[in-house]
């Protein structure tokens, strides 16, 4: 494997310097391209937001791969997932609930489940 070219405190992408008082050390990172290393200054992590296309520095990839803004555009999928998964475990108990009518485990865990799908469901308000 080829050594990578140190570019010292230099940005790899836009080559400028990064170095304490610079005015672009603040949320620098250590990076490389596979040919040289150095830094990445803020402005060069900056992505176009897929929806809104604000440069925006805080984004999420979607899981098409999308680059969303934290601020307003990206909607966290793992809480879409965990929506789906309670609703399929509601479903579930409904139709335990509908065999077993009688069992106090059941009604109580399928109540407490309704509860928290409330709680979450308020969330979006
Ligand atoms: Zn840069
Ligand atoms: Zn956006």
């Amino acid at each position: 494997m080829e050594k990578l070219k140190d570019l010292g405190n230099l940005c790899i992408d836009c080559k400028e310097d990064t170095s304490f008082g610079s005015g672009k050390f603040v949320n620098r990172i250590p990076a490389d391209d596979g040919e040289v290393s150095g830094f990445m200054c803020a402005d060069c992590q900056m992505v176009e937001c897929d929806s809104c296309e604000q440069k925006v520095y805080e984004y999420a990839t979607s899981e098409q791969g999308a680059w969303y803004c934290i601020d307003k555009c990206y909607k966290p999928e793992t809480l879409v997932d965990i929506k789906t998964k309670f609703r399929d475990a509601q479903g579930m108990f409904e139709s335990l609930l509908e065999t077993y009518p009688d069992d106090e485990e059941i009604d109580l865990f399928s109540r407490k489940l309704n509860e928290l799908f409330e709680l979450m469901e308020g969330e979006n308000d």
